[in-house]
């Protein structure tokens, strides 16, 4: 087991020591894919960079996305082009950077009566899309007969549509796609802390110096001293902003949006779709594996910022759309085995509902010299961190005399994708499977390990074959293993909702999997019985959470 990489559980205190003992050219709060972001653009400028979050890595709405990579088609209908153009181009790019966890996905848009999309807005539609996100031509959409439509996806509802589209997109898991961007972050000198929560701020001479907070395990204090701080804290960017006394001016509209998750076999779909529902707005249905799941919603949102929920009448919306537009499913709440809610940190604009709100960036600087940054979507991460550490870094140069490289994240590897192309991972997992055999370890565990750690999945097998036990227990173990060691997994809540995503996508097989490793990290950890208490305690509260509707 490797106990180097600064982000190894078994080494947080040493890294709560080095957070309170020197000063960093630059502080980003929250570890989301926006802070995420800003600390790997940061870090491989040349400047030295601390990130703090206040609980797990992606924690916040960066692991209740839909999560795909997408240009967001729908914006086209706003005229947000330059937001489509930029969306649309970073695809490619993650894709390239991270093609174990950035994969392309044919998307089917049925074209339906009297729904939003007619067929020959959705024809250029599709084309401007194609052409902002500059996709290769012999790629572009494909437009489709009623017949053809209906060939592809069976289930559709045959009496109202009238013909459709495919078209290309990205499918991602979001917190994965985090914790690549944070450890590639961390390889390049940052030092990145989960549980580490910053309740105020320091000042020089008025101006912003660093943060005051609390490590969450210890429950020790620490203060960071830092020459630039910005606040990539999503939904709770105007918390911050208010201990900073500047809350003043444009302010976040939080909007909720939540997904169902249901087995696959009650929704076989053949292809993710993107269907136009009666009420104008569009809803997503992507199969996965053994799942399918759907979303999502847009309302708005004034409760608990640190607990969304997904509401009955969440659900049922949901539920109701799936079973309008696919009528031999008949989905009922019983079939949910999963759902999760995130809030949109979205920028207010006057007298505009959830869906019309732009889904742009954008950046605030306080009279402190706060540098707050909200709004945008996953997909844009890499563009809105430039934006962001440009600001930053010409203060800094200025001020210092220093200078820094221009960004050139396009460029960086993320960690674990080291792959030439998509295809080469076909090789690297039949590597890896001759390398378990003979055993009851599967062709889909080894694909499995690779969406989730890459090139990465070569140490976890590379462990379990130490052990001598090729059985899928051992796997498992192994996999945990390497969480802690190079993922900072501090509970069983980390590793099954935001490393693995299986209470989301295999809730079924968590609980037989709990009970095996809950002694385990127990031990690893050397946790005092009030703290196994304590961590089963916030386990089985989320377990039960994503299928209870208040
Ligand atoms: P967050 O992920 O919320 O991160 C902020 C972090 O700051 C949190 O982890 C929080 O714990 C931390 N924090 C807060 N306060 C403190 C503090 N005091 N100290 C330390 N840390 C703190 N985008 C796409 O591109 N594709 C999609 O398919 C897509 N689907 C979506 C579906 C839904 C339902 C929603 C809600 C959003 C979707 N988005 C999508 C948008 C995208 O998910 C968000 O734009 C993005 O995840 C926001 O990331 P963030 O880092 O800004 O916020």
């Amino acid at each position: 087991m490797t106990k180097e990489s600064s982000l190894s559980t078994y080494k947080r205190e040493s890294s709560v020591k080095q957070l309170s003992s020197q000063t960093f050219d630059l502080l980003v709060i929250g570890g989301g894919i926006t802070g995420a972001g800003i600390a790997l653009d940061a870090a491989s400028r040349g400047l030295s960079v601390a990130l703090v979050e206040k609980n797990d890595f992606a924690s916040g709405t960066s692991s209740k996305s839909t999560k795909l990579i997408h240009g967001g088609l729908r914006y086209l209908k706003q005229f947000e082009i330059g937001l489509v153009k930029e969306v649309g181009r970073e695809r490619a790019i993650l894709h390239k950077n991270a093609p174990h966890v950035v994969f392309s996905e044919n998307m089917l848009l049925p074209i339906v009566e009297n729904g939003s999309l007619g067929r020959t807005s959705t024809a250029i539609g599709l084309s401007v899309y194609d052409w902002l996100a500059g996709v290769r031509f012999s790629e572009w959409k494909d437009m489709l007969t009623k017949y053809a439509t209906l060939k592809k996806e069976p289930l559709l509802r045959n009496d109202i549509v009238r013909g459709g589209a495919i078209y290309k997109e990205y499918r991602t898991d979001d917190a994965r796609l985090v914790m690549e961007v944070v450890k590639t972050a961390v390889q390049f000198g940052a030092l990145c802390l989960n549980y580490a929560e910053v309740k105020d701020f320091i000042y020089s001479e008025g101006i912003v110096a660093g943060a005051d907070g609390m490590d969450k395990i210890s429950k020790k204090d620490f203060s960071i001293r830092a020459k630039k701080v910005i606040n990539a804290a999503g939904p709770w960017v105007d918390t911050l902003r208010a201990k900073d006394q500047s809350l003043k001016g444009k302010t976040l509209h939080l909007t909720k949006g939540i997904h169902i998750v249901v087995p696959y076999e009650k929704l076989p779909v053949r292809q993710s779709a993107y269907i136009d529902v009666k009420d104008g707005r569009m809803i997503f249905v992507i199969p996965r594996g053994e799942i399918t799941y759907v979303g999502t919603t847009d309302t708005n949102y004034s409760g608990s910022i640190d607990h969304p929920v997904a509401t009955k009448d969440d659900v049922n919306y949901l539920l109701a759309t799936v079973n309008w537009m696919f009528p031999s499913v008949k989905l009922t709440v019983k079939d949910v085995t999963s759902s999760w809610a995130g809030l949109r940190p979205l920028i207010h604009e006057e007298g505009k509902g959830p869906s019309e709100l732009s889904r742009k960036d954008e950046v605030f600087i306080s009279p402190s010299k706060l540098i707050s940054i909200a709004g945008g979507k996953l997909t844009g991460f890499r563009k809105m961190a430039e934006r962001a550490v440009d600001i930053a870094a010409y203060e800094l140069a200025s001020e210092e005399s220093r200078d820094f490289k221009r960004c050139f994240t396009d460029k960086i590897i993320l960690g674990g994708g080291d792959f030439k192309d998509e295809y080469a991972i076909a090789g690297f997992a039949e590597k890896m499977e001759t390398l378990t055999q003979p055993s009851d370890i599967t062709t889909k565990d080894i694909f499995d390990l690779i969406h989730r750690y890459g090139t990465n999945t070569e140490k976890i097998i590379a462990a379990v074959k130490e052990t001598n036990d090729l059985s899928k227990p051992a796997l498992l173990l192994a996999e945990l293993n390497y969480c802690i060691a190079e993922e900072a997994v501090a509970n069983l809540s980390d590793f099954f909702i935001r490393r693995t995503g299986k209470l989301y996508f295999e809730r079924e097989a968590v609980a037989q999997e709990y009970a095996f490793l809950k002694e385990k990290i127990a031990a690893l950890l050397h946790w005092s019985e009030e703290q196994k208490k304590f961590c089963d305690a916030e386990f089985m509260n989320e377990y039960e959470a994503v299928v209870t509707f208040a």
